[in-house]
């Protein structure tokens, strides 16, 4: 007889563990199936080992800077194989942890690849599982062109493979991905070359931080190309060499990273067997309540195509389980207002509208701040590297509906600001609070 549970989800990374642990929480019996090692994309092959990756390119940057404050240092050799020792080793330790809070929590973890076999029953191996509701948090997986030789390149999950840093880099790809591992690939000593397809990097945000990412990307000696279609790689004697249109083409280099996008894990679900319908690219479309169009069937994170985002996975599991166990009628996730960062060198803060989304939706009623200054870190070397600011408001109460900053701290800078607009702060609440100085930050708070 199979096993009965109140809840099976499928999916052992952030959006899955949250959920299950929250409804078992609830006096729940919950099972939980992961293929992979636990934690899923975000600690095994995302935000954990990237901001590792981050940090070490930091260090890179602040060891430029250590002459101009006094210090008398010699950088002779990184050992990245050394560092992705450690960073491996902390990435097991997070699986442990995963695992043992699964298990303080009771929730059942099974180990395997999961299908559906009807509406109400999912099979992981040779074993059936009933259950009344039915979560999927399956996540997604790199993206790779259907060209000739793609597969010499690698994504970002090979990269976290990688065991020596490659002496030439071409990064495919304008996202987040791309941006960010550039600059890690760049910070470490690798000739890095970004080829994007159009004019532009991270063009979904407000134009200000693209415009200014490009330009601090190239001051830090990436090559960035534009209009670059790529049509095939090919293995030469000398490295990868990558054919574009109009007969470009780029290389040889030791590595090409592809970060175009990523795909949802829907392939092995098997979801005509639960009538689970997808939508556009194999996405699972769902309603306010992460509802699919099965009334007992929920999918959350990566896999739904919206905002994909540690936080956000977490923050629809939780919610989801509020609802269904915790009695909380009505609670879900309002996708609005969800602030990002970005971990490009400088990094960038995001939250809210673009400015060219709030002129589309207010019109006249836009008033936009802009600021654009030199840190003062950098006052007493030759290298600079330029901060820049916008806070969008509308209305005649100058509400702040988006905050948009590139530069050192914008990382750490965001989250309290996200908090403020979240909350409805006008302009001159920001205005009437009193600067920190001297800071970054304090320019949010003083803009004419
Ligand atoms: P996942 O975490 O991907 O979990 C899905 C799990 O389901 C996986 O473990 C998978 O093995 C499992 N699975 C799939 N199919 C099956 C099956 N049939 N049976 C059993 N198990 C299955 N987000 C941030 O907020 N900040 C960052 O800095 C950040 N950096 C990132 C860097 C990189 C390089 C990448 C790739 C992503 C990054 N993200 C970041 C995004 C973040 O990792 C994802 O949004 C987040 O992990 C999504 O959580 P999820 O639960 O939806 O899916
Ligand atoms: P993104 O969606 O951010 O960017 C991919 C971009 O690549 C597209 O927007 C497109 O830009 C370009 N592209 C698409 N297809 C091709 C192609 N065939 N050839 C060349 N370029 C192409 O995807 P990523 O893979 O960078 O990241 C996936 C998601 O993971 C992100 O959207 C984000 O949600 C999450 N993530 C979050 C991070 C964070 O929070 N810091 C870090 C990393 C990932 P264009 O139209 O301009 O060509």
């Amino acid at each position: 007889m199979s096993k009965k549970y109140d809840l099976f989800v499928i999916g052992g990374g952030s959006g899955g563990v949250a959920h299950s642990r929250r409804a078992a929480q609830y006096g729940a019996k919950v099972a939980v199936a992961e293929h992979g090692p636990l934690g899923g994309t975000c600690v095994n092959v995302g935000c954990v080992p990237k901001k590792v990756m981050w940090y070490t390119a930091g260090h890179a940057h602040h060891f430029a800077h250590a002459a101009d404050y006094g210090f008398d240092v010699e950088v002779r050799e990184h050992d990245w194989s050394r560092l992705k020792q450690r960073r491996d080793a902390y990435v097991h330790r997070l699986n442990g942890i995963y695992e043992k809070l699964l298990d303080d929590s009771g929730v059942d973890y099974l180990a395997g690849s999961a299908h559906f076999v009807d509406a109400h029953t999912v099979a992981v191996g040779d074993t059936e599982y009933q259950a009344e509701r039915i979560v999927i948090a399956t996540g997604g997986r790199p993206g790779m062109p259907d060209i000739p030789g793609a597969e010499l390149g690698i994504t970002s999950d090979g990269f976290f493979q990688l065991e020596e840093r490659p002496a030439r880099v071409l990064v495919v790809g304008s996202g987040y991905i791309a941006v960010e591992l550039a600059g890690v690939f760049n910070g470490l000593g690798s000739a890095t070359q970004v080829l994007v397809r159009k004019e532009g990097v991270i063009r979904d945000f407000d134009a200000m931080l693209g415009s200014e990412l490009i330009k601090a990307m190239r001051d830090n000696g990436i090559a960035v190309e534009t209009l670059v279609i790529p049509r095939s790689l090919e293995k030469t004697n000398d490295g990868i060499v990558l054919h574009a249109e109009l007969g470009r083409s780029f290389g040889p280099v030791d590595c090409v990273l592809w970060a175009i996008g990523r795909d949802p894990n829907t392939a092995g679900l098997e979801l005509a067997n639960a009538g689970i319908q997808t939508g556009r690219s194999g996405t699972i479309p769902v309603d306010d309540y992460q509802q699919t169009n099965v009334e007992h069937i929920f999918a959350l994170g990566d896999v739904t195509g919206r905002a994909a985002l540690t936080p956000v996975a977490i923050a629809a599991g939780r919610r989801l389980a509020d609802r269904l166990f915790g009695d909380m009628t009505g609670r879900y996730l309002d996708y609005r207002l969800i602030p990002s960062v970005v971990f490009s060198h400088p990094p960038i803060g995001t939250v809210g509208l673009t400015e060219a989304e709030a002129r589309a939706e207010h019109g006249d009623a836009v008033k936009v701040y802009t600021s654009a200054f030199t840190p003062m870190y950098y006052a007493l070397g030759k290298l600079k590297q330029r901060s820049s600011m916008k806070l969008i408001t509308t209305g005649d109460d100058e509400r702040v509906v988006g905050c948009h900053i590139i530069g050192d701290g914008a990382d750490e800078m965001l989250q309290g600001f996200a908090v403020a607009i979240r909350m409805g702060a006008t302009k001159a609440d920001f205005d009437d609070t009193v600067a920190i100085h001297p800071t970054s930050a304090e320019e949010l708070v003083t803009m004419r």
